[in-house]
């Protein structure tokens, strides 16, 4: 439900190196095409020919910004990366738009990031003080900043990441490209995922995501660990990890309960099946009787056949995986008339229940999370309107009660439904007849470890809170009386 509730992860990123020229576009194309779900607000592609650079970059989805034209003006290459973006931080506008290029005394680089940086205002004030001048309003200037100047007095791009690594703190996987190489580097906390992989020719495909090396029918080789810089180029591939291990690793819970593809594999554990895993928990929690289990598409699918395939195991009554809804295929970016709002229910175009599945059915009702329970009670509603009998709405994550600093755009807490109300509360709010969330400390039964992430449902961030929280916080100084809040140690 995340999807309609507007919840975003904030990039996809991708990497190539051949030993050979290479349709590198092509496949930066089809990756990116796999990696959609992680932005859609702009992307781009930068092919690297013989140590010169050819970019596209553009706000919209992928098949929008790159047409066959676009595609015919990018040269075959042998080292390649490619970005698409959902901007947590900094405006959706041009400048914003990645890979960054940029031009420095030995040569040039182009980098792709996904995930926030905890220390990104400090690090931008002190290169502002020294008289950096900023094109862009996100994080990922900054790295490239730091990263140049760290190139200045080092013998090699991979010395000045490594430098950099150690001044960066937050999220940030990361994808670069020099004249020569291809590097990915890893945040040591691990937030968000990134893995490579090899076709059956040699080329290397480095992405946010397993499901995008399948696209290009690559294998996946394995997942880049937390802390890890790795190195691509004439020479072989190169892992480096003096940063592995400086900080404890907590990957990224919800990536697994919803950022993710089902059809991924991240950090060994399979997407999907975390999610089957969540069902089955609630299923075990649960003490209401059903007819049927009914998933919220697409995220809430995983969990609800989880939890029908867990009450089959459980051998008491069987409770069927039911396809309650069908989903609009081609909803795209459907105008909504201003004037319609009120009339048409939007969660209706995208979603309609199926009669048959749920007339007269006690229905336990799937979804991902709920964020501030309006899509949620018209979902619910949808259920009822089609004759459902009685709707237990089953959440497979734990409440949303603060907001996320590492690359994702889980709100801040005014706008959280369970920040202001009880569960019963909730379950009246969006007309459910009653509400279970996953309870907080399942949360590692899903990945199987507990090296994890939980911030924006348990409170306790892996590091600093950042100085300045809000999205537009490159565009707006601070007024005085926000300055002063924050010396009080207000927490955003
Ligand atoms: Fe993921 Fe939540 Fe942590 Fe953000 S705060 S990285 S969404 S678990």
């Amino acid at each position: 439900m995340s999807e309609f509730q507007g919840i975003h992860e904030e990039c996809g990123v991708f990497g190539l190196f051949s030993n050979n020229q290479t349709d590198a576009a092509g496949m930066a194309y089809y990756c990116l095409y796999a990696l959609q779900h992680r932005g859609q607000e702009s992307c781009g592609i930068v092919v690297n020919h013989d140590g010169l650079f050819y970019s596209h970059k553009d706000l919209g989805l992928v098949s929008e910004v790159f047409v066959p034209e676009t595609m015919q003006k990018l040269p075959q290459g042998k080292i390649a990366v490619a970005h698409c973006r959902y901007g947590t931080t900094g405006g959706t506008n041009r400048a914003n738009c990645q890979p960054l290029e940029v031009n420095h005394i030995k040569g040039k680089l182009a980098l792709a990031h996904n995930g926030n940086l905890s220390n990104a205002f400090e690090l931008r004030q002190e290169l502002e003080m020294g008289g950096a001048i900023f094109h862009s309003t996100s994080d990922t200037e900054t790295i490239a900043y730091i990263v140049t100047q760290k190139r200045i007095h080092s013998a090699s791009i991979e010395e000045a990441v490594l430098e950099a690594m150690k001044e960066l703190e937050g999220a940030y996987s990361l994808v670069m490209m020099s004249p020569t190489k291809l590097l990915a580097a890893r945040d040591p906390h691990g937030f968000r995922p990134l893995c490579y992989g090899r076709t059956e020719d040699g080329i290397y495909v480095v992405a946010s995501e397993s499901c995008a090396l399948q696209s290009v029918g690559a294998k996946l080789v394995r997942d880049i660990e937390p802390g890890e810089l790795v190195v691509f180029s004439d020479q072989g591939v190169q892992s480096l990890k003096q940063q592995v291990g400086t900080k404890e690793r907590t990957n990224c819970i919800f990536e697994y309960i919803y950022f993710a593809r089902p059809d991924s594999v991240l950090d060994k554990i399979s997407v999907h099946a975390a999610r089957k895993r969540a069902g089955a928990v609630l299923y075990e929690r649960d003490t209401y009787d059903a007819d049927a289990v009914i998933g919220v598409p697409d995220s809430g699918l995983d969990a609800a056949m989880g939890y029908s395939e867990a009450a089959t195991r459980a051998g008491k009554k069987q409770i069927p995986y039911n396809l309650g809804f069908i989903k609009n295929k081609y909803i795209g970016r459907t105008f909504i008339s201003p004037g319609q709002d009120n009339r048409v229910s939007q969660v209706h175009i995208k979603l309609n229940p199926i009669e048959e599945e749920v007339r007269g059915k006690r229905i336990i009702l799937v979804d991902d999370s709920i964020v501030r329970g309006t899509t949620c009670a018209q979902i619910v509603k949808l259920l009822r309107d089609a004759g459902a009998k009685e709707i237990h709405m089953r959440i497979s994550s734990p409440p949303f009660m603060n907001p996320c600093y590492y690359g994702t755009d889980v709100d801040s807490r005014e706008n959280l439904i369970a920040c202001k109300h009880s569960v019963e509360e909730i379950a009246e709010i969006i007309g459910a007849d009653s509400l279970m969330y996953l309870p907080l400390e399942a949360l590692p039964v899903l990945c199987g470890h507990d090296q994890i992430c939980t911030a924006c449902f348990s409170g306790k961030y892996p590091t600093r809170i950042p100085t300045d929280t809000r999205k537009d916080r490159f565009e707006t100084p601070l007024s005085q009386s926000e300055k002063g809040a924050k010396g009080k140690g207000q927490q955003e």
